[in-house]
């Protein structure tokens, strides 16, 4: 992409030859310009700021790759967020900037009054990605005269947030759409979820299971809830037998396949033959034996597996399905009553826009393609083995919530690259100190500088300040005269563009609650400004959480870089320009505000009791406190210190849904459905 790259390199440095303006910014330094400046004297400034536009934003930070076809950039230059997808029409698209200040501006001004960072959900946006993978799946089956139905379920673990599972029981809930439970906890907020959605819906039982895991399984059907208990050990087995005919259940039992195609990434390091979960094809067999042996084989009926996330390619899935379709054709002819193929999860997403097989971050193939490739291989498979085409599932996590909410957090400040500005009595302190050598390494830099020769001016540059740190140690040089070799060498190599200064703006991202898979397991994710995308970012930064001071640091970014292109700080908390959120007409409704933890519920987690320590800290007071004044204040502020924001966890959800403006214009006070705030 030859003229993405063009981008990436005009905003990182300007072409040289345009940047050197030393002419300009570089007190004429008598004793050695004897020759003329160059005659190119174009500022660099206005390169930066011309020539710049949303469409050169949106292809810098490739969101077409990665956010197509939820998000795009505005001719405001802000990001905007299109709900339906493809569908969206422009006046439904929402602006971000216009979101995030209806959120934080304070209430006077008909905001929410909320703080920063924010998570925003767009619950269409959910419901989109939801209605795009099932009618992948319906397209790739009708097209195929594939001989059964698609029936997904979302494994909660991807996102267990209540109003995220329960909107996808909702808005699945016409084409059965189900859940996957790994645990205890999960299983009963899935049960209590899917008792408003399909009765077909399924509801799979996956993870290390207990006495107790199965006992709620078993249950579940009792409820009438479509409950599948997923073998995942042998060991299950006996519990599920002995459990059952204890509860009078018939249970519904799959299992696990550990199978042998193996997905190298680092979601793939627990598939193939050696991988942990699963059972192998000796415990498949010893498995098939006992339910017979109990009269329960046909309550064998569904097969899963799972290679792992972000499966890169299509080939791999259907080398997998294919091989998990086999599986599945076998225990049919083993007398097993079979009905599902659980293909598990892995559908991927491409984080950085670079539709690449080769990279963890990116997959090489979209829904469609991949829908088309699983059914066309459990239909090939079965087809030659002359078996009843099975319902396909498949429990995809990330790529069914991936897209729908986002982290909105603000640049609190930025370190400061400064070119000192080479005061005019800056250079006479530099010259008049500086050895022979010194002089002619200036004298030579200067030359090439008119040369043009940049690298040489690097390397005198270079080696003109080592020599004056030498001469520093030894005590012949003044520290303004090294302050002012500093401020040479900076300017040479800010004005060659050498050096890419990067920045570091600190942000306040709660990096413990918000983006663990960053640092934990190194996901990318894509990272943009929501504003100024009108402008050229003129200089690149990595981002510092401010919340915590050791590993809350962000310096990888998608398409391999270590800093962001970003524009220049502007210390205003950054969302000026334009007026209050009253401005423009809005074609959204903040249905929900939910706040993060407060300092109580932080030190709860940890068995600490805020009420006890109230306590500790009012005996403190008692004793140590004497002046009324004194004793009145403390006495106000420690009832109130459990409610206190924490730092690292304020996050607050925002809910967003489209709304018609004429709908808005009815009541004022309607924008605000339902609103929780702190
Ligand atoms: C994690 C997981 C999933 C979801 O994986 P995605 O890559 O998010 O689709 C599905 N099934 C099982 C068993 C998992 O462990």
């Amino acid at each position: 992409m030859p003229a993405l790259a063009c981008c990436v390199d005009a905003a990182v440095a300007p072409p040289p030859g345009y940047a050197f303006a030393w002419d300009s910014s570089l007190p004429a330094p008598e004793p050695f310009f004897g020759v003329p400046p160059p005659t190119n004297t174009t500022s660099a400034t206005t390169i930066e700021h011309s020539h710049w536009s949303p469409s050169l934003s949106s292809a810098l930070y490739k969101i077409d790759g990665w956010g197509a076809p939820y998000f795009s950039v505005n001719s405001s230059g802000n990001m905007t967020v299109r709900p339906y997808g493809t569908a969206t029409l422009p006046h439904q698209e929402i602006d971000l900037l216009k979101v995030v200040k209806k959120a934080s501006e304070p209430k006077p001004s008909c905001g929410l009054g909320l703080q920063l960072p924010l998570i925003i959900r767009f619950p269409d946006v959910l419901k989109n990605r939801l209605e795009s993978l099932q009618s992948a799946f319906d397209f790739a089956i009708q097209a195929r005269g594939y001989g059964s139905h698609y029936q997904g379920v979302y494994p909660v673990k991807c996102n267990q947030d209540r109003f995220v599972v329960e909107d996808i029981v909702k808005f699945g809930s016409q084409f059965g759409f189900g859940l996957e439970a790994g645990s205890k906890p999960e299983l009963l907020l899935a049960m209590s979820c899917l008792c408003k959605g399909s009765p077909d819906a399924l509801l799979i039982c996956n993870g290390f299971k207990d006495a107790e895991y199965i006992w709620l399984a078993l249950v579940a059907r009792k409820l009438l809830l479509n409950t599948v208990i997923v073998l995942e050990q042998e060991e299950e087995l006996d519990l599920v037998i002995n459990l059952s005919q204890k509860l009078a259940v018939r249970p519904v039992i799959g299992v696990r396949a550990k199978l042998r195609t193996k997905h190298s990434g680092h979601f793939g390091s627990t598939s193939g033959e050696k991988g942990k979960f699963g059972l192998t094809t000796t415990q498949i067999l010893r498995v098939v034996k006992s339910l017979e042996q109990s009269g329960m084989l046909d309550c064998l009926q569904l097969l899963h597996f799972h290679i792992g996330s972000q499966i890169p390619s299509t080939a791999l899935l259907a080398d997998g399905v294919g091989e998990a379709a086999q599986i599945y054709c076998e225990l049919v002819r083993l007398g097993a009553c079979m009905r599902v193929i659980d293909i598990g999860g892995g559908l991927g997403i491409d984080y950085d826009g670079s539709k690449s097989a080769d990279s963890d971050i990116s997959v090489s193939y979209n829904l469609e393609e991949y829908a088309a490739a699983v059914v066309q291989a459990v239909q090939f498979v079965c087809d030659r083995k002359s078996v009843k085409h099975p319902v396909i599932c498949s429990e995809s996590g990330r790529a069914i919530v991936s897209h729908h909410s986002i982290l909105i957090f603000e640049a609190v400040s930025a370190s400061v690259y400064d070119v000192p500005p080479m005061s005019s009595h800056g250079l006479p302190y530099l010259v008049d100190g500086l050895t022979e050598g010194g002089c002619a390494d200036y004298r030579n830099l200067h030359d090439a500088a008119i040369r043009g020769e940049y690298d040489t001016c690097l390397l005198y540059a270079d080696q003109l300040k080592q020599r004056c740190v030498e001469q520093f140690k030894e005590g012949s040089l003044g520290i303004e005269q090294l302050a002012a070799v500093d401020g040479l060498c900076d300017l040479v190599s800010k004005a060659i563009g050498a050096s890419n200064p990067v920045r570091t703006y600190h942000v306040n991202l709660s990096v413990f609650t918000s983006i663990p898979d960053f640092w934990g397991i190194g996901q990318l994710f894509p990272i943009i400004p929501i504003h100024r995308l009108d402008q050229r970012p003129g200089v690149r930064g990595i981002l510092s959480d401010l919340t915590c001071d050791s590993d809350g640091k962000i310096d990888k970014f998608i398409g391999g870089e270590s800093s962001l292109p970003l524009h220049e700080f502007e210390g205003d908390g950054g969302f000026s320009g334009g007026g209050g959120p009253s401005d423009g007409p809005h074609s959204f409704a903040v249905t929900l505000a939910v706040p993060g933890p407060s300092c109580g519920d932080v030190l709860r987690v940890m068995q600490h009791e805020p009420e006890l320590m109230f306590e500790t800290l009012k005996h403190r007071a008692e004793e140590f406190v004497h002046d009324d004044n004194d004793v009145m204040i403390v006495m106000a502020v420690l009832p109130i210190l459990p409610t206190l924001k924490t730092s690292s966890g304020h996050i607050v959800v925002l809910e967003l849904v489209l709304a018609f403006p004429s709908q808005l214009f009815l009541s004022n006070s309607s924008f605000v459905v339902e609103v929780v705030c702190f």
